[in-house]
């Protein structure tokens, strides 16, 4: 049995993390859950956002499977999700896209996986504000040993799930150095796969190419902008961030994710659609190598989103959260 952190979030957290339980627990997998919490709810209740035992707990179980978080507006508090990704230096983040078949959405063709690297770029926090003038800087740092661990990531996951292409995203026509770091890492990379294709892409480019034709793309990797973009992007060509799954990973330690927001429009409604949290746990599953598993709970997730009237409402159903979860159980074989 492996005991996995389980942060139910703010807003919609508590609902669609009970979903998972559930199935979870319905399909009996082998996983026992160490609950904490961080965010708003934790804040109000012990003045601390991301409690020390949370910490604890992630560096002991070293996987954790986590709820949207509220961070508060008033205060000028860092995001909670930046700092879990830097506190446990989880520089992968990991964002699958593939069509569900039922599911109302521009292609149903996709099925690409993006790396991003979460950690450096224009996200490394090296900012720096000149009042008088009127003038800020921000510096997109970006590093030899970074790219090539986020890199070597995605190739390895190609690997792995025989995957046969690598796209390197990246700008290295007008930002000449960074752009060539990131790409000559690749090329160097790309050496130790020779069973995998390798190309590259302008970003801009790559944008349109996307939304022209996405069944282009298998694996991409890109730096930490471009990859916040493209992940959204990625996410609306198979139907909104309610569908996609999330996690950040490290070279010990990862936190799954659902990757939309608390959503506190709908809160405590019955009315979330927990598909992308499921699937994030599903990630999660993966991750453990816990397959069939994984595979069990996946054929009846995608069953029940084959059939309209079984889903949420954001979904085109009539179904609550509950009601889409013991859908799901229904159907487990
Ligand atoms: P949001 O994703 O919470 O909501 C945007 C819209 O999508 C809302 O109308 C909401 O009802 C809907 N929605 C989102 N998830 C849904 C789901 N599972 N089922 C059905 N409908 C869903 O984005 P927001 O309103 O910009 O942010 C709300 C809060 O969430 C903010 O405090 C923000 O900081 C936080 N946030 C957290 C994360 C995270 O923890 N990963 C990510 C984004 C935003």
């Amino acid at each position: 049995m492996r005991t996995v952190t389980l942060i139910q979030g703010d807003g919609i957290g508590p609902e669609i993390i009970d979903s998972v339980k559930e199935i979870f627990k319905a399909a009996k997998v082998p996983i026992q859950w160490e609950e904490e919490n961080a965010g708003q709810t934790t804040y109000e209740a012990s003045g601390e956002l991301i409690p020390q035992s949370l910490v604890d707990s992630i560096n002991a179980n070293k996987v954790a499977l986590k709820g949207p978080i509220t961070t508060p507006v008033k205060g000028g508090f860092r995001s909670i999700n930046v700092q879990l990704r830097q506190m446990f230096d989880l520089y992968q983040n990991l964002r699958p896209c593939k069509s569900t078949p039922g599911v109302n959405s521009r292609f149903d063709n996709v099925d690409l996986v993006l790396f991003r690297e979460n950690t450096e770029g224009l996200y490394s926090g090296l900012e720096i504000y000149d009042a008088r003038l009127e003038m800020a800087d921000s510096i997109a740092r970006i590093t030899k040993e970074g790219s090539v661990r986020i890199i070597k990531a995605a190739f390895e996951y190609a690997r792995r799930n025989g995957r046969k292409k690598v796209t390197l995203v990246h700008k290295a026509n007008i930002l000449k150095h960074i752009g060539k770091i990131f790409l000559d890492a690749g090329m160097e990379v790309a050496e130790d796969y020779p069973g995998i294709a390798v190309d590259d892409k302008i970003i801009d480019n790559m944008c349109m190419q996307l939304v022209i034709k996405p069944e282009q793309f298998d694996v991409v990797v890109t730096t930490n902008l471009f990859g916040d973009i493209l992940s959204d992007l990625g996410a609306g060509l198979v139907g909104g961030l309610g569908l996609v799954s999330g996690a950040n990973i490290g070279d010990e330690i990862a936190i799954f994710e659902a990757v939309h927001g608390s959503a506190p429009d709908i809160a405590g409604k019955n009315m979330a659609n927990p598909t992308a949290i499921i699937r994030s746990a599903l990630l999660l599953l993966n991750y453990l190598e816990l397959n069939d598993y994984h595979d069990a709970i996946n054929t009846a997730l995608q069953a029940t989103l084959a059939n309209k009237d079984e889903c949420t409402a954001d979904l085109g159903g009539s179904a609550g959260t509950s009601e889409f979860t013991q859908n799901i159980i229904k159907k487990l074989k």
